[in-house]
């Protein structure tokens, strides 16, 4: 149960043992005989992807279909008989960090991945596994991971199955067996902090995969690989590099143009697609959701001003070649963290008498937009959520119109929303047959407060703003206080909005943070996840709850529905962690979310159980340190702030996921250089920061930590922790 001395020298042992994981070939378990009960694989094409619709029984590619509406046809289950619903099967997940996945099922197997990239085939019908994954990610690389070590799930074409692992290869396995067919390494260098956390989608034959970043720094970029043979096709750059290098096309020479200053040195740009990808074959134009800018600050990043492309914009680009079609920027010059990641569909709606071709996406900065998916051209922009760094889009220009003083920051700028964003990665969901988008909003908001510091370095964040502001609460608040504040700052709900008019047309509660992603169905079902260990279908039409289960931790992943021998199937994967686990852990601890990760598939009238989960409360033990001076313990807050608080969350508080060092201290201490400097966790996934300061430094993190211990412990804080 803990990390005592102990452990300390079983991992040294471990690691003398082994030697430091260097292998990166990654490992899969042996197909078992239970392969033989699944049905036999058909190659996935483009053709048998166009025809979702008439097969909804199968769920081949990340929003089921090409258009990502994450409507399924299926009614079998509906909501005169949800309340029949019951667990099928269930399956342990081999990892205890974020879960994001959305499942695939096709000929009656399930692909599902997990934190890292692992990825697992079930038999659907049984839950049986067929094989499993594991991409061998060394363990320290989470560190070049802004918000958990996390993945969106898999692609499915010919008989291979493809996924990205964390530290950015792309791997494509067979997927009768999950043997490797090849692997690449998508990074265009191993200096910066490249991430792979989206899944990838495989379009004309071409695997499409991004990558992210920047929180620490990169020029983000989209790549095509071939998918029989992993060779590069076309790489697009979403944001312009050095012009003494040389510009890859005349997009960037374009682009470059929106830019002021030495970009290139500092933040590096930004601008990773790290999620979101949406296709029209007809088009045969790809959408790329581009994220917000690195650094974030504009005064550091492009002082003169700018627009910035394509930072927080949705761009398209011709799928065979890459190269650009038009683009639409949500947030020019963002500054706030305002990524345009999140989900697209691609649907048909009927505008002022009109059928229009149209995608449409809820992005952090609060307003719904929806173009004309053929040229860009803005139909509508709608504030969603609550907003105050513009009033609104000048539907003339296409241009958001910031309220005065926004970029002042000065003093404490507060800003609505915060760089959680009024709707993160949880995909949406849209049904043809309400017309409604289903929406995992947030309120949300932000503090930010200027951060000159301009020497970029590898493994921290490199956002010009203050982290302390943003992650850290004053010492006294008191834990109902802490609750109370986080509900107000970041509070999920799940929104039906009406596309066409520009409106909401219900809102359900879904507790702290956000609402998991949303499936919509046929049979007037949506169905949702919530941090707090609730999966609920809600009546499509009104939100009213018709069935709701414990299943006993945080879901934030989307389920899916799929339809073997004439049962449907409801699938979702669990696993609280990601954004709002690490950073803001001072505001997620006071809701005691529990990581339980599993998959968990539901059908009518089945009535498995999940097991009993023991949970115990643990307070923080005394440390025994002496107390040090203010101004060491000020020194340390500082540079805990700066290096540490990203993952173990501002007041050294923990959200649940890596190990609050209040709780772990006095183990902790005797060991502190041979953890902190030189590495001894490595292969738990603590790096070693004696290339960042000096031993003497990490001594004042320590009294730091302690200070906290001791403050938490005079609150009465505690914590629930799985037996
Ligand atoms: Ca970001």
């Amino acid at each position: 149960m803990t990390f005592g001395l102990d452990r300390l020298s079983f991992t040294a042992a471990l690691i003398a043992a082994l030697g430091l994981v260097t292998s990166c070939a990654g490992r899969t378990s042996e197909p078992d005989a239970a392969a033989d009960t699944a049905s036999v694989s058909r190659p996935v094409d483009a053709a048998r992807i166009i025809a979702a619709d008439s097969t909804p029984g199968e769920w081949l590619t990340h929003g089921r279909t090409y258009g990502e509406e994450r409507f399924s046809p299926l009614s079998r289950i509906h909501d005169g008989n949800v309340g029949d619903l019951g667990l099928a099967w269930f399956a342990e997940l081999p990892t205890k960090r974020g879960v994001e996945t959305t499942p695939l099922m096709a000929d009656g197997k399930l692909y599902v991945t997990g934190s890292w990239g692992h990825t697992l085939a079930y038999d659907a019908r049984t839950g049986e596994q067929l094989w499993h994954f594991d991409p061998e990610v060394p363990k320290d690389y989470a560190v070049h991971a802004c918000c958990d070590v996390v993945n969106r799930g898999a692609a499915l074409w010919g008989n291979n199955v493809y996924v990205a692992s964390l530290d950015g290869r792309l791997h494509a396995l067979d997927r009768d067996t999950g043997a490797v067919v090849w692997q690449i390494d998508t990074r265009i260098n191993t200096t910066d902090s490249y991430t792979i956390t989206g899944a990838p989608r495989v379009v004309n034959g071409k695997v499409i995969i991004g990558n992210g970043g920047a929180e620490m720094a990169v020029r983000g970029y989209v790549t095509a690989y071939d998918a029989a043979s992993g060779e590069q096709v076309w790489r697009f750059f979403t944001v312009p590099g050095n012009p003494a290098e040389g510009f890859e096309d005349e997009t960037q020479e374009w682009i470059a143009q929106t830019w002021t200053g030495e970009w290139w040195r500092n933040g590096k740009g930004g601008g990773t697609a790290w999620d979101s990808f949406a296709f029209d074959p007809e088009l045969n134009l790809l959408y790329i959701g581009v994220g917000n800018a690195a650094s974030w600050n504009r005064k550091i990043r492009s002082p003169e001003g700018g627009d910035n492309l394509f930072v927080s914009s949705i761009i398209a680009v011709d799928a065979d070649t890459g190269r650009y079609a038009w683009h639409y920027q949500t947030t020019p010059g963002d500054h706030w963290d305002y990524t345009a990641t999140q989900h697209m569909i691609l649907t048909e709606l009927e505008i002022a008498g009109r059928k229009r071709d149209v995608l449409m996406q809820a992005p952090k900065n609060g307003f719904f937009y929806v173009l004309d998916r053929k040229t860009g051209e803005l139909l509508s922009a709608e504030k969603f959520m609550p907003v105050n760094w513009a009033t609104h889009v000048d539907m003339e220009t296409g241009r958001p119109v910031e309220a005065p003083g926004m970029r002042d920051t000065e003093e404490v700028q507060f800003i609505i929303p915060g760089p959680s964003g009024s709707h993160n990665w949880h995909p949406m969901s849209y049904s043809p047959e309400t017309g409604l988008v289903y929406i995992p909003a947030k309120v949300s908001s932000g503090f930010y407060v200027d951060d000159f510091m301009t020497e970029r370095r590898k493994m921290i964040w490199t956002v010009n703003y203050s982290v302390a502001h943003m992650v850290a609460l004053p010492d006294e608040m008191s834990v109902d206080e802490r609750k109370a504040f986080a509900k107000k700052e970041v509070d999920g709900l799940l929104m039906a909005w009406d596309p066409v008019a520009g409106r909401e047309v219900w809102r359900m509660p879904k507790g702290f943070y956000s609402g998991s992603g949303v499936l919509s169905t046929a049979g007037n079902l949506i169905f949702q996840g919530d941090l707090h260990g609730n999966f609920t279908a809600h009546d499509a039409r009104t939100g009213a709850v018709l069935w709701n289960r414990d299943v006993q931790g945080g879901v934030m992943a989307s389920p899916i529905t799929y339809e073997l021998d004439g049962e449907q199937y409801v699938a979702v994967a669990q696993g609280y962690g990601g954004e709002t686990s690490l950073p803001f852990g001072v505001v997620s601890a006071p809701f005691e979310l529990v990581n339980i990760s599993r998959l968990l598939v539901y059908k009518l009238g089945a009535n498995s159980e999940l097991p009993v989960v023991e949970t115990a409360i643990q307070e923080i033990p005394a440390h025994g340190l002496a107390a040090a001076p203010a101004e060491e313990i000020e020194a340390g807050r500082t540079l805990y702030n700066a290096y540490c608080a990203v993952c173990h969350g501002g007041n050294a508080t923990s959200g649940g996921i890596v190990p609050d060092l209040r709780f772990r201290i006095r183990e902790l201490a005797p060991a502190w250089k041979e953890i902190v400097i030189d590495g001894a966790f490595a292969p738990n996934g603590m790096p070693a920061w004696k290339d960042f300061m000096t031993p003497e430094e990490a001594f004042t993190i320590r009294s730091y930590v302690a200070h906290e211990a001791t403050l938490g412990r005079e609150r009465g804080e505690k914590r629930v922790i799985r037996k």
